[in-house]
């Protein structure tokens, strides 16, 4: 057997459940991977993705060198540079020189305002803590923001305003404890597969009882005790008819909501509409099935409630978050092992980078930007005279490429994202990113959106980098540097300090915001010292295993789980409800309801997986219809197909599976190819977290020429 020349131990880069993973390297490749069984979010586990799908840090298409642009491109309009010819391979001091130089000078000319930065998912805390940074303390623009305002914004806000605290309450692996788990729009075996896991053993070996709340027959419905397939966009009607349940059988926890909420009378008037039998009508799912539910649910001793995009990502995600919110408020299913409200987060460090302050409205530690005592307190932490931070919210995700053009955002830096596969209605996000007149994009490969930009940047990947990366159950944890960085490329960190110094340097600042940093442990304790909920965390600490957040002393635990002390807004909030209208609704022409999703083999935009082997256990996109659609049309299993919503059509091979129900198609957003978002809708946003209608979006279905296909390859699937 080959012995490995080190082992080291760090974070799956992939998704939220954050498992520990050791490297098996040698002559600097890892060349295994395996999970040890003291990784407390995966106890021996891993999942496709994180075991074999770490060969993208050496694919021969990453860029190793920084890149300019062989033809400058100045205003609006930019066209994509495909070819390496169109690029010209280029120093670091000239790469970034270039970057400090156009964006102070679309700063002293346009503002604060015309300027902007997505952060990552991705990356490090200490990376998204410096990209917020640069552009508060440097450009005074709080128009920094990044994905999770297309995945659980509307979980932020639903959760912010309900209990005052948004992050997952409780550990994931309480599923091992609890009684009843209801999962609700989350396929996780798929998005979350070592929680899955974990959710199928507690099925098997606990007897627990799972509800499964999903338009699609998703695995986890064969292991549930009660699947509800509603149709996509009716969760209010669904959950609020739970909640009709509860309030007349009396099965709430009268003691509970007397002493932690606030609101019940309202509420439970605006409930009365929402009956057993109106929610049948609406969600398609039978009146007894939601009455077991509720009762499954409210006679718990303890009972978890996890949920995901299918939740989150609709015109009216904050109610629909809201609508489930409710039933944990009515139960008193909180502050105990085995309970909570656990939005599963979906990028492995996606809850870091909110909490981190990339987010258009609060800093680091969520201190919201209006509040003027918390621009004093930022203003102290970054050495900045009085006055200099702004209280004005930025902009989000969405509204930046909006407001791209030469009276909006001139210049946006893109750290680790590819909104050109992300956003809503592509078409049209590509042409606002066509008007940004300057364009940095920081990236291992030159992506969808890489290609628009003027200058690239290449970064380091996870594993040749140290930093925290902070998981769903708001574990911070070590991530270590394995290797380093191939050809020229360095740690985001480190181009952002050195970009910062060159253009506090352009600015003349007679002061400095601190940007010295020798290694990420010092950015840490710049965060630590300065966030409350961090203060007891330091890198000796998660040397091995990292605490949940929050840590407030470095005596303290950590926390497993949340509100054992009541909620932090003092009392939970009830809101009343009413159901929402679908922003587009079917019609003769676009009858069917398309929905959009992960798979396991990939991720997200695929800029990793689509360089990794995995994309040969799945080349190609496919649309999954239901057989009676599928006959009603006269279309076969693996035959050419056009969805076509009111924005544009993708082709793509048809997979007639029941694991769709009838009305509703299922289309992964991971294919450039093909992409999912060329079809879905930008407008209208929830109003609160500003996040767009992705799961629910009418399209219609037609046979398409075979030469139509981008990818013709052809491999009928092995599962379900
Ligand atoms: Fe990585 Fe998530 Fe798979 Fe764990 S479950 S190995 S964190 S992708």
């Amino acid at each position: 057997m080959l012995q490995p020349d080190r082992v080291v131990r760090t974070i799956c880069p992939y998704c939220g459940v954050g498992c520990t993973l050791e490297l098996h390297l040698r002559d600097d490749y890892i060349y295994e991977v395996q999970a040890p069984w003291d990784g407390v979010a995966n106890r021996g586990l891993l999942c496709v993705k994180g075991r074999y799908g770490l060969d993208y840090l050496y694919h021969p298409h990453r860029i190793t060198k920084p890149l300019m642009r062989k033809t400058p491109q100045r205003g609006g309009a930019r066209t994509p540079a495909q070819s390496m010819d169109d690029w010209v391979e280029v120093s670091w001091d000239e790469a970034l020189d270039f970057v400090a130089e156009r964006l102070v000078e679309i700063y002293r000319t346009s503002g604060p305002r015309a300027l902007a930065a997505y952060g990552s998912a991705k990356a490090t805390n200490e990376d998204n803590y410096l990209l917020q940074k640069l552009f508060r303390a440097l450009f005074q623009t709080h128009s920094v923001d990044h994905c999770a305002r297309l995945c659980h914004a509307s979980s932020v806000s639903a959760l912010q305003a309900a209990i005052g605290s948004a992050a997952m309450s409780n550990t994931a692996l309480e599923v091992l404890e609890t009684e009843v788990a209801l999962v609700a729009g989350s396929n996780t075996t798929e998005n979350h597969p070592v929680i899955g896991a974990f959710i199928k053993r507690a099925v098997q070996e606990r007897g627990v009882k799972l509800i499964v709340v999903d338009p699609r027959r998703i695995e986890l419905a064969d292991y549930a005790t009660l699947w509800l397939p509603l149709k996509p966009g009716t969760n209010v009607a669904l959950f609020s008819a739970m909640a009709h349940v509860i309030i007349r059988e009396g099965w709430y926890n009268a003691d509970f909501v007397a002493q932690h909420t606030e609101g019940f009378e309202e509420f439970a008037r605006s409930m009365e509409k929402f009956t057993p039998e109106f929610a049948e009508q609406v969600t398609g799912v039978p009146k007894e099935h939601i009455i077991e539910a509720a009762r499954l649910y409210a006679q718990a001793r303890r009972a978890m409630l996890f949920w995901g995009m299918g939740m989150t990502q609709f015109a009216h995600g904050t109610a629909s978050v809201l609508s489930l919110v409710h039933l944990a408020l009515l139960t008193g299913h909180v502050g105990q092992v085995g309970t909570g409200l656990n939005p599963l987060r979906g990028q492995n460090n996606v809850q870091g980078a909110s909490d981190m302050g990339v987010l258009n409205s609060v800093y680091p530690g969520y201190m919201k930007v209006s509040d003027p005592a918390n621009a004093a307190h930022w203003e102290q932490v970054w050495h900045l005279p009085p006055g200099t931070l702004p209280t004005q919210p930025g902009l989000t995700v969405t509204e930046i490429l909006k407001a791209a053009g030469p009276q909006g955002v001139r210049g946006l830096f893109v750290m680790g994202e590819n909104p050109l596969m992300s956003e809503p209605n592509l078409a049209e996000a590509e042409e606002h990113l066509r008007q940004v007149e300057f364009l940095a994009v920081q990236d291992l490969f030159l992506n969808e959106t890489g290609v628009y930009a003027d200058v690239f940047l290449p970064a380091a990947s996870f594993a040749e980098k140290d930093g925290t990366f902070t998981n769903t159950d708001r574990r911070v944890q070590r991530v270590r540097k394995a290797l380093e960085p191939r050809g020229q490329a360095r740690a985001d960190w480190e181009i952002l300090a050195d970009l910062a110094r060159r253009i506090e340097a352009k600015l003349g600042l007679p002061y400095s915001a601190g940007w010295h940093y020798t290694h990420p442990r010092e950015i840490w304790a710049e965060i630590a010292a300065a966030v409350p909920a961090f203060r007891g965390i330091t890198y000796e600490r998660i040397d091995r295993v990292g605490l949940q957040w929050p840590v407030p002393s470095e005596d303290h635990p950590g926390t497993p789980f949340l509100y054992t002390r009541g909620f932090p807004s003092g009392k939970g909030r009830f809101f009343p409800l009413d159901f929402p209208d679908a922003p587009e609704p079917a019609t003769r022409q676009f009858p069917l309801t398309m929905t959009t999703g992960r798979l396991l083999e990939h991720w997200h935009g695929g800029t990793m997986t689509r360089h990794s082997d995995l994309d040969a256990l799945y080349p190609m996109p496919v649309v999954e219809m239901h057989p009676i659609d599928a006959d009603a049309l006269g279309i076969t299993d693996g035959q050419p197909v056009r969805v076509s919503s009111r924005r544009g059509s993708v082709v793509v091979r048809a997979h007639v599976t029941d694991k769709t129900t009838p009305g509703v198609v299922f289309l992964p957003f991971h294919f450039a190819e093909a992409a999912a978002n060329l079809l879905t809708m930008d407008a209208p946003l929830d109003p609160q977290a500003k996040i767009p209608h992705y799961k629910a979006t009418p399209v219609r279905i037609d046979p398409a020429p075979e030469a139509e296909l981008a990818n013709p390859v052809w491999q009928p699937r092995g599962r379900r």
